[in-house]
Formats: C-alpha cells, sequence, structure tokens
C-alpha cells in the first residue's frame, strides 16, 4: 500500500508559523501533512501532483465572507479553504449539501436591530443561544445596514462576552453610521468586552473628513487593544442591497449613504439613475456564479425583483484599503488583525490577488501575506492545525502562481478542491463548538458532510490579552 494519499513534489513551501521557505515535497496521510521534506519518494505516492513553480501556501482563511447561493465555489476558485460567514446562521448547513464544494465553513448568526427599546439581557441571551445551538460560533450584529440603538449594541456585546460567544460588529448604531464615529463609537461600546471589528477600511470613506485622516485616527482608536480582533479587505466596492421600503427609502442605511455619495438622490429615481450609471452594480446569476449588472440590464433586474438585490457601490477609498492593510504598529505586528474578502456571493473575492499584487508592490513581505490570510484566521477561529503547514497540519493547501498573482490550486484535507479554475470537490466540514455539535451533526450524518469542534474562549478575540 502507498505510503502517502498524496504528494506536492517540488513547489516552494512557505510557511511562516514554522519559519520554513523552500523548495520541498509534500507528503499527505489521511488529510494530514505528515512530512515536509526536500525529496519524497514519488514510489510511495498514490497521487503526486507536480508542483514546479508553484507557490504553497496554508490554506487561505478568511474572516469574513458571506456563504449564500454560488458563494462556494466563487471563493474556492481563488483559493479560499476556510471561511467564515458573518450571518447567515444555520442557512449555511442547511445549503451546504447542495452547495458545499470540499471547503471549511464556520459561521455566524446576525443578531437584532432593536432600535426603539433595550433588550433586556434574557432576551438577547435567548438570541445568542438559539444562534449558538444553531451551529453558530457566534453572533454579527449588522449595525451599520439595519442599526440597533448604542444601548441594545452594547448589550449583546456584553452578554456574548459573558457565555464567551463569538460576536463581530458591523459598526454603526441608530446614533452614528457605518463611517468612522460609528468605528469609534464602537470601541466605546466594547469598552473592556471583547470584539471583532468587521471591515475596518469600510468606515474610513472620507464622509466625516478627509480620507487619509479618517484613516490614521481610526487605525489609533484599534490599535494595540486586546480586546479587540479585526480584519480589511482590499476591494473598492462594497456590499449592500438595493431593496426599499414602503417609505420610499432603501432599507439599508449603507445603501442611502452610498448614493448620497456618489451624488444622487435617496430616493427610487436616484437609484435608477444610479444603476444606469454604473455607481450601482446589481447582482446577477450567469453561469452558476454571480456577476455585476449596470446600466439598462442592472435596472431592469433590479425592478424584476421588486428591488430585492444584492448591490455594490464603488465607494471604499484606497488610502483605507491599502493603509488597513499594511499598517503596523511599533512592535511591529499589524494593526489589523486579517485581510479578508468580505466577498462570497458578492464578485469581489480579490484576497489571494490584490494581496499577491502588495507582495510584488513590496507593501508586504510573502510571509506577512500569508501570515494576514492565513495565520492570523487560524488563530482567529481556534484552528490549531491549520494556518501552518508542520506536521500534523491539516493539508489544507493555497497553491500561488505568483507568476499571474494568483491562487492556482486550492487543495482541502489533501483533496483538490479546485485547480486552475475548475471546482472538483464536494461537501465538506461545518466548523461549530460544542454548543451546536447536536445540531450540525445530525446535518452532518444525514447528508453526508463533516463537522469540527472548536472553542470560541480559544479564540484570538477571548486570547488575545493574553498575548505579548
Ligand atoms: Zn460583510
Amino acid at each position: 500500500m502507498a505510503k502517502y494519499q498524496l504528494v506536492l513534489h517540488g513547489g516552494r513551501v512557505v510557511d511562516p508559523l514554522n519559519k520554513i521557505d523552500g523548495v520541498y515535497d509534500v507528503g499527505v496521510v489521511d488529510g494530514k501533512v505528515a512530512e515536509v521534506t526536500p525529496a519524497l519518494s514519488g514510489a510511495e505516492a498514490k497521487e503526486i501532483i507536480d508542483l514546479h513553480g508553484y507557490t504553497l501556501m496554508p490554506g487561505v482563511i478568511d474572516t469574513h465572507t458571506h456563504i449564500r447561493g454560488p458563494a462556494q465555489r466563487m471563493i474556492a476558485k481563488v483559493g479560499v479553504c476556510t471561511a467564515l460567514d458573518m450571518g447567515a446562521g444555520e442557512q449555511v448547513v442547511q445549503e451546504f449539501p447542495e452547495r458545499g464544494v470540499g471547503l471549511n465553513i464556520v459561521y455566524l448568526k446576525t443578531v437584532g436591530p432593536w432600535a426603539g427599546e433595550i433588550p433586556s439581557e434574557t432576551e438577547v441571551a435567548k438570541h445568542i443561544d438559539q444562534a449558538m445551538t444553531g451551529g453558530a460560533i457566534g453572533v454579527k450584529i449588522v449595525g451599520g445596514h439595519n442599526p440597533s440603538t448604542p444601548a441594545a449594541t452594547a448589550r449583546i456585546i456584553e452578554m456574548a462576552n459573558r457565555t464567551k460567544a463569538y460576536v463581530a460588529f458591523h459598526v454603526g448604531t441608530t446614533e452614528t453610521g457605518s463611517h468612522l464615529k460609528g468605528l469609534l463609537e464602537a470601541v466605546e461600546l466594547a469598552g473592556e468586552n471583547s470584539l471583532h471589528i468587521a471591515h475596518v477600511n469600510s468606515y474610513l470613506r472620507g464622509l466625516i473628513k478627509d480620507p487619509l485622516d479618517e484613516v490614521r485616527e481610526g487605525l489609533a482608536a484599534i490599535e494595540g487593544k486586546k480586546n479587540l480582533v479585526h480584519e480589511s479587505y482590499l476591494a473598492i466596492i462594497n456590499g449592500t442591497g438595493g431593496r426599499f421600503g414602503p417609505d420610499g427609502l432603501p432599507t439599508s442605511h449603507v445603501t442611502r449613504l452610498n448614493l448620497k455619495m456618489g451624488g444622487y438622490s435617496v430616493d427610487m429615481k436616484g437609484m435608477e439613475q444610479a444603476i444606469f450609471d454604473g455607481w450601482g452594480m446589481v447582482q446577477g446569476l450567469e453561469g452558476g456564479e454571480t456577476v455585476m449588472l449596470t446600466g439598462q440590464a442592472g435596472v431592469d433586474l433590479w425592478k424584476a425583483r421588486n428591488t430585492n438585490v444584492s448591490m455594490s457601490f464603488p465607494v471604499n477609498q484606497p488610502q483605507a484599503t491599502f493603509l488597513t492593510a499594511v499598517r503596523k504598529q511599533k512592535n511591529g505586528k499589524f494593526v489589523v488583525d486579517a485581510i479578508s474578502t468580505d466577498g462570497g456571493s458578492t464578485p469581489r473575492n480579490v484576497a489571494v490577488e490584490h494581496g499577491l499584487a502588495l507582495v510584488r508592490y513590496k507593501a508586504l513581505t510573502l510571509n506577512e501575506f500569508i501570515w494576514k490570510l492565513s495565520t492570523a484566521g487560524a488563530s482567529m477561529l481556534d484552528l490549531k492545525d491549520k494556518g501552518h503547514l508542520g506536521v500534523g497540519a491539516d493539508a489544507d493547501i493555497t497553491v500561488l502562481d505568483l507568476e499571474r498573482g494568483k491562487a492556482a490550486m486550492t487543495i482541502v484535507g489533501g483533496k483538490v478542491v479546485m485547480a486552475h479554475g475548475v471546482i472538483y470537490g464536494k461537501g465538506g466540514t461545518i466548523v461549530t463548538t460544542p454548543r451546536g455539535e447536536a445540531y450540525v451533526k445530525a446535518a452532518a450524518e444525514a447528508n453526508g458532510f463533516k463537522y469540527q469542534v472548536v472553542h470560541p474562549e480559544e479564540m484570538l478575540i477571548y486570547t488575545k490579552r493574553q498575548g505579548a
């Protein structure tokens, strides 16, 4: 019998955690890295993949995605092995049998909004408990799009901390919004409590001050705070909704801001013109994946769906995108923990491509790129066998084509999920906590996918304080 189920032969292996950078063969047994040595005997392998000229990194862990519809295909194509969904809850599990392409998926569940009366502690605890028993690792506060009051928001953060549930926040309350003031407010609302601040770059759009001043102030507010974890993404387009309510306004407050930023009136007419002009991009489906539609095609789809479409606007400032990705503290650690995509079904899964552009530009070293796209995510999600390629690590590997600046292959648990743009994977693994295990296990057994249990109290959001 072959000793290795798979040998990845002749590629450059870069693993910052284990300080490895060189040409090695990687032997895989039972989905784990069994050997990383200069030359393995091919005779001992069931399958060999020749990776001369390619670079192998620990699999990309995307710490901010939206796993709906075609999202898993789309992120697998760009090298993502593991993704944290920001808010879909058990919908992820329900779609998994049909949509899974072999990736590891972790998810949060949206709570709120509570825009009026402050919910009681019991009420909030009940919602957090529902999220957790439904397999989520914690909750997402939608803030910006559909805000709660500051008091309600603080209560959600506090209650999540009490039971060590994960808690992420798209900043903004009824008093602020999805901008610098919302970010500063979020830091205050957290107080001493732990909090994941979602997509830091997206609040620094120059709505309050000059964008560069906003970046300085925003990063200074979070720098060195050990109760906060965060990510930022490298796309200029955002993600929001095109839906209008009976009051004739977009239901998302972010969308209202986006129309204003483009100089459009905040009403149906303004939206129609924005889409027609290409300022507002409507998500349609083509070839089983999401595409952006503008012009008449965009307007038609938006109307055909009674305005209920996902949309993007080109509102992120390059200064913020760039600096939130590369800025470091005096001690050499990054101010923002990780680079994410905030993609998935929104076609802006550019973390690898744009991240490698930063490497080419020498704004990040390759080691730093890998740290921010994989190693950081592993500690954020208590995935101790991921984020590195030491012996015993999960054989989750993103194969990079540095020449083209892209991911060439996505390998998860020693199985090829994607190679050169073609998807081969099926099923996958849902990552949950002890509180969600019963629910996820039942679904996994009924539908033939795998699951894994992690512990929120072991995640960076709760362990950062102990770090140096
Ligand atoms: Zn998001």
